[in-house]
């Protein structure tokens, strides 16, 4: 059944000024299952002048009853998981099953985790020899949050819940490809009384709604999730208005596998990383180097376990690689592979687009695909390709390693595949990304600093970081 989503402003399900609308598609079956507004900048200023004026009251509220809107947030969002990962799974195209062990569950851990991180942050103090200093966390005021569509309610349940403990009043865009979460955040926001205008949501493309909520002069921050390309848009933008920008971009991320691994583990463990998502995720280890002693053995028995994993219909629940997010996302990971076999690859496994049933027929699949044979500098090798494509290569020194692993815009995120652990660390410390995993990948605790260097970011979010980034000090000094 096809609904009609609305823009949430000021507490009602509103139409966007013009009406436009955008239709939303099941990216497995081609079935129309919403449509969105088409947002411009008209909607975004009605939304900022209602989370303007609920700021204040928002921010006056003691941190208690904030935080208790948001543990009400994330019951209700517990009591209703298996929904959120049916829309989820339904909007993306995803295994059902993975949207609700990591996106639903996430999201509701996400509002649970700043409920309670607030009452950590610690407060800061410096004495002088004839004054106290003293330094306030004051909310910044309204911000925007943009999110990608890989995982739509875990990304900006990410942003929203430290943006509104901090004392915020938030215009949330989440992506045109997959609004169905977004709308059901809204719609619980609503049920559980959250006073009207402290969360808003605007739907519609980023060149409109997205580029109107980072031009407005009245939102003070923009935390961003996406593409690289974007990110630098919306820093161009958001300079000259000097507001606080966090740009959660892209990745190429190494699985750096040596001779001394726990193999069964490391092939396990690295193909997790390689096509968790169908490899949709910032963080997807899509280039692994293996040390040359045991390159071959490595290829066979990784080949082995990629042929396992079953392609199929997101809905059942033993489905792990589902349908990508959209026939143009489809066609651009398949140019990569075309891209892959001029620059010389080799295709060990997949390529192909699989076979399906009818029902499935007109979805965006594609087979796990290893590619060998490039060059550690191709395009495919260092290009974000987003998609379930991996690359292999072969290095037979530490140095090496590194270098290979350091030789790409991005730096995101790591992982390190051996058993001696202080030569994982002495790799982990000269690789130039914002985080590494040792013998592990995605391991998350919430608290840590989440973000990446280079082409993938500036700044970081996690626990206290996020709740740095949503406010600004304010520093006090008494003369005694
Ligand atoms: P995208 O950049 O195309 O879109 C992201 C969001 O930005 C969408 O909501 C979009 O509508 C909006 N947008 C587009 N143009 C805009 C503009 N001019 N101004 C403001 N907003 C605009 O990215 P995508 O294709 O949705 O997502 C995939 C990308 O996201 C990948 O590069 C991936 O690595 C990245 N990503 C990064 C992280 C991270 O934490 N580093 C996490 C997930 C995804």
């Amino acid at each position: 059944m096809q609904t009609n989503l609305k823009n949430y402003v000021n507490g009602k399900f509103i139409e966007s000024a013009d009406s436009e609308r955008m239709e939303n598609i099941n990216p497995a079956t081609g079935e129309l299952i919403s449509t969105i507004p088409l947002s411009k900048k008209e909607d975004v200023d009605l939304a900022v002048a209602a989370a303007k004026s609920a700021q204040k009251g928002w921010a006056e509220l003691p941190i208690e009853e904030r935080a208790n809107y948001l543990e009400k947030i994330a019951n209700e969002l517990e009591a209703n998981m298996d929904l959120i990962a049916e829309l989820e799974s339904k909007d993306t195209g995803k295994p059902i099953t993975l949207a609700r062990n990591v996106d639903a569950t996430r999201s509701v851990a996400n509002f649970r985790f700043f409920a309670e991180a607030i009452k950590t942050l610690p407060a800061e103090s410096h004495e002088m020899p004839d004054a106290i200093n003293y330094t306030l966390r004051k909310a910044i005021g309204t911000v925007g949050l943009i999110t990608p569509w890989n995982l739509p309610l875990y990304l900006l349940s990410w942003k929203v819940a430290p943006a509104l403990i901090m004392g915020n009043t938030v215009i949330a865009k989440p992506s045109e490809l997959t609004p169905m979460t977004a709308d059901y955040l809204a719609k619980t926001i609503h049920k559980i009384g959250l006073p009207a205008g402290v969360f808003n949501l605007i739907h519609g493309v980023g060149k409109d709604a997205g580029q109107a909520i980072v031009e407005n002069p009245s939102i003070g921050a923009i935390s961003f999730t996406g593409g690289t390309e974007t990110g630098k848009q919306v820093a161009r933008v958001s300079a000259p208005l000097f507001k606080k920008i966090s740009l959660e971009l892209g990745g190429k991320n190494s699985s750096i596998i040596f001779s001394d691994c726990d193999l069964d583990k490391t092939i396990a463990g690295v193909a997790r990383a390689a096509f968790l998502n169908n490899g949709q995720v910032c963080l997807a280890g899509s280039r692994i180097l293996i040390e040359d002693s045991i390159f071959d053995r490595f290829v066979e028995l990784f080949t082995q376990k990629v042929s396992e994993m079953n392609i199929g219909d997101p809905m059942q629940p033993g489905t792990e690689l589902g349908s990508l997010v959209s026939k143009q996302h489809l066609d651009k990971v398949r140019q990569y592979i075309k891209l892959g076999l001029e620059e010389g690859g080799v295709i060990l496994y997949g390529g192909k687009v699989p076979k399906m049933p009818d029902a499935l027929k007109n979805g965006a699949f594609i087979e796990p695909t290893i590619i060998s044979n490039v060059e550690t500098n191709s395009r495919i090798s260092t290009e974000e390709i987003f998609g379930p494509i991996v690359t292999l290569h072969s290095f037979n020194d530490e140095q090496t390693a590194i270098s290979i692993a350091n030789n790409v815009d991005y730096g995101l995120a790591a992982s390190v595949w051996t058993q001696d652990i202080e030569k994982a660390e002495r790799i982990s410390s000269k690789l130039e990304t914002g985080m590494v995993w040792i013998n592990t990948w995605l391991h998350r605790d919430l608290r840590v600093p989440f973000g990446g260097v280079k082409s993938s970011g500036v700044g970081r979010e996690g626990g206290r970081y996020s709740l740095e980034f949503f406010s600004e000090t304010q520093n006090i000094c008494i003369k005694y």
